[in-house]
């Protein structure tokens, strides 16, 4: 793998921000886009635009073709047994959204009980208390230990037979945290619950293979992928897919309307109400490509290599008395991490002691180093944790180690 030569492939990288080079840290919020994407974007406006399923003109078929051949690359991405369990959605909020409304409608009822875990993003709580509140259902949650994974062992007291449904993230955003999502859903499938896999933060770094893990639904964004904003994929099973209704109603998941009954569209269409973002949905097949080209595995080991090489960095960081000798010649770590599990992707939170975490990332932006400050989306964890957030850093494909080398020395100014 050559970093330089992928660097080259991200022109967003290459300029100063606060009269220093950028140094973009902030990749589980979104990933960079490469110039392939980028410039599917605009070839699609410049040559190809039209709506798509309806016309039969020559620009209509060409723009249809690209966007079902990004829902072929998709499958084989996450290795779905049919292309039409894709369904295109602005992203993973809105994918769980569709489950949360569309699945409750079909198979949950009062006293049924959910399960999340307590590591979960607001976007896989918040709908599902919703569904909880109109239902009269009840939301379960798995502890997380000090080490931030998940207490299996919980997990396993929480299931019985009257939980409907397992909500859980695969891979924490603010944590780093790769929960062992395969045996989450073997124990969920023992008592005869589904189960729905927020793989935002999983898709960009681990193999997913749908039909390996068994998964019910498997939901992710495609602009934490090196893709465009405003598309994200829903798998689902088809035989759930077929017996939920549709989330949406509209132009596109009908078969036929008339005034007394409508009948719906065949999979994916049935979830796919309106005209899509076609143009993000074509360029997103690019980022799936570019990926597949440097290999997951390649990726996950390099983003390792990142991760341990910062972890080392920032626990070398010590408080200076003036005179540059450590305090009281004993180690006094002034960097807390969090999020400290043994399968991890490149992700890490951290607390400065002393320093509020948006302080810190003001200090950070005026270096040109771009981190996340705040509770990340997921507060019930950072309440756990007994904290307001974190600053946190996370790795993607082109960053350097010289660039973590001026992180890690910039962290230390501000320790001192
Ligand atoms: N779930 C996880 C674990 C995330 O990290 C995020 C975004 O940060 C989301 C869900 C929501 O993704 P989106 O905002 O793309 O819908």
């Amino acid at each position: 793998m050559n970093v330089e030569s992928i660097r080259k492939q991200f022109p967003i990288l290459h300029q100063e921000v606060n009269g220093k080079h950028l140094i973009y840290f902030d990749n589980a919020a979104t990933t960079q886009k490469p110039l392939v994407v980028i410039n599917a974007i605009k070839q699609y406006y410049e040559t190809d635009n039209a709506n798509i399923h309806r016309g039969i003109h020559t620009l209509a078929e060409r723009a249809t073709a690209a966007f079902e051949a990004t829902r072929y690359a998709v499958q084989k991405f996450i290795n779905a047994k049919e292309h039409a369990e894709i369904i295109f959605t602005k992203g993973t909020t809105d994918g769980i959204n569709l489950v949360a409304q569309s699945f409750s409608k079909a198979f949950i009822k009062a006293g049924d009980e959910i399960i999340i875990s307590g590591m979960e993003h607001h976007s896989n709580i918040v709908p599902w208390q919703m569904v909880c509140e109109e239902k009269g259902a009840i939301l379960k949650v798995i502890p997380v230990t000090d080490e931030g994974e998940l207490d299996i062992v919980a997990y396993d007291k929480l299931l019985s037979s009257k939980t409907k449904l397992v909500a859980c993230v695969y891979v924490s955003n603010s944590l780093g945290t790769i929960n062992p999502i395969k045996q989450i859903i073997e124990q969920a499938h023992i008592v005869g619950a589904k189960v729905l896999v927020d793989g935002a933060q999983a898709a960009s770094h681990l193999d997913i293979d749908v039909q390996e893990l068994d998964a019910d639904f498997f939901v992710f964004s495609a602009h934490k992928v090196y893709g465009p904003t405003g598309v994200g994929v829903l798998y689902g099973k088809r035989d759930l897919l077929d017996a939920m209704p549709p989330y949406q109603c509209g132009g596109e998941m009908i078969k036929e309307v008339t005034f007394e009954k409508t009948t719906y569209n065949e999979l994916p269409y049935k979830f796919e109400a309106g005209t899509p973002n076609i143009a993000d949905v074509i360029a997103f097949k690019y980022a799936i490509d570019f990926v597949n080209e440097i290999g997951k595995e390649e990726i996950r080991d390099y983003e390792n290599e990142l991760l341990n090489y910062f972890v080392v960095g920032a626990n070398c960081i010590r408080p200076m008395v003036e005179k540059g000798l450590t305090l009281n010649g004993e180690f006094n770590s002034p960097i807390r991490l969090y999020g400290t599990a043994k399968e991890k992707v490149a992700v890490q939170s951290f607390v400065i002691n002393g320093m509020h975490h948006f302080d810190a990332g003001m200090m950070l932006d005026a270096k040109g180093i771009a981190v996340r400050t705040g509770h990340h989306c997921t507060q019930p964890l950072m309440k756990r944790f007994g904290i307001e957030g974190t600053i946190r850093a996370s790795f993607a494909i082109y960053n350097t180690k010289q660039e973590i080398d001026v992180f890690v020395e910039a962290i230390n100014r501000l320790v001192n």
